[in-house]
């Protein structure tokens, strides 16, 4: 054989090896995303059946306009010299404080047209974690389940209990009206679009924070409770390995650990972040569950993956660059 010929085919086996390794599906042939400089901030804002040809221009800018102020809003913090948690936060609060996104204000309806929400939040440093599931008033659940996190010896609580306990904390109660929005009661039944929103910071201390707030699953009922408030599900977090936060069909993402899968593979398996993303969204779609997830690690490499057709989502660099995609392939 050729030398020319022994060299294609090492070429050929690396590169069958590196498509095993990082999985089948979704975005895995190529990385997720690359950038060129330490990630600080990463966001979701949904998955789903989000493609060009079903947006408008004006909605569109919406979305990109909304994912970039989240970004500002967080970054500015940790520019700052604040914590992760407190970026998480921020960044959060702005797309649930935005109709446009399944969490806080626009949460979808429940069968019986009501608005039950669930968040969660953890920190990479000592794995500490909170979490309000099918709460109904609080107007922002991720400031609630910070406030399981710090101020509770519980890391999960639900419904009228933990209304009670946001509110003894101070949190800000709302009407339950107050979440209601004409297009989510449209939507009811009509298409398959998962809005959860999520963030991952990394701050000045090489500490990592996720946190994910979301609605639910459009016409859910029975005190259906979804992965975002549960902590290795919807949302993980260890300064060893990475913070993630995930949005899309959340049964699957129980079952698969989708979350916490992605820091084992790391963990145990030595894969990059990238990998392990990848691989994790793979194998939660391998069962039939579609969504995506984010991803950060301690030296701030970014992933991004998901198996639907689109997912809002976007980073910010140490440096304060933006970027924002929606699409698949952007
Ligand atoms: N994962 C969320 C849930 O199943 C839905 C979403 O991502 O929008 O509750």
């Amino acid at each position: 054989m050729s030398k020319s010929a022994i060299f294609s085919l090492i070429l050929v086996i690396l590169f069958s090896f590196s498509c095993t390794k990082t999985g089948k599906n979704s975005a895995s042939m190529a990385p997720s995303t690359s950038q060129a400089q330490k990630v600080v901030l990463v966001i979701h804002g949904g998955a789903g059946t989000i493609k060009k040809e079903n947006m408008t221009d004006e909605r569109e800018k919406a979305y990109r306009n909304k994912l970039s102020e989240a970004l500002q809003a967080g970054y500015e913090i940790l520019k700052n010299g604040g914590e992760s948690c407190e970026a998480v936060i921020k960044t959060i609060n702005v797309m649930e404080d935005s109709p446009l996104f399944n969490a806080g204000k626009g949460a979808v309806f429940t069968a019986d047209e009501e608005n039950e929400l669930d968040a969660s939040i953890m920190r990479g440093s000592d794995r500490n974690a909170g979490s309000v599931a099918g709460v109904r008033t609080i107007k922002n659940p991720i400031d609630a389940a910070f406030e399981v996190m710090e101020n509770s010896v519980h890391v999960m609580l639900t419904g009228t209990g933990a209304e009670e306990f946001a509110e003894g904390q101070g949190m800000e109660i709302v009407d339950p009206d107050y979440f209601k929005t004409d297009w989510r009661l449209e939507q009811l039944r009509a298409r398959k679009e998962y809005g959860t929103v999520g963030a991952v910071a990394l701050d000045d201390n090489g500490n990592l924070c996720a946190g994910t707030s979301t609605g639910g699953m459009t016409n859910k009922k029975w005190g259906r409770v979804g992965d975002a408030p549960i902590i290795g599900a919807g949302t993980y977090c260890d300064n060893a390995t990475a913070g993630i936060s995930a949005t899309g069909h959340g049964e699957f993402f129980i079952r698969s650990v989708s979350a916490y899968e992605v820091s084992a593979l790391m963990k145990y398996k030595g894969y990059t972040v990238d990998e392990a993303a990848t691989a994790s969204i793979d194998q939660t779609a391998d069962l039939g569950g579609t969504g995506g997830l984010i991803a950060l690690d301690k030296d701030g490499n970014v992933s991004m993956p998901f198996s639907s057709a689109g997912m809002y989502r976007g980073y910010v660099t140490e440096n304060g660059e933006i970027v924002v995609r929606i699409y698949k392939g952007e």
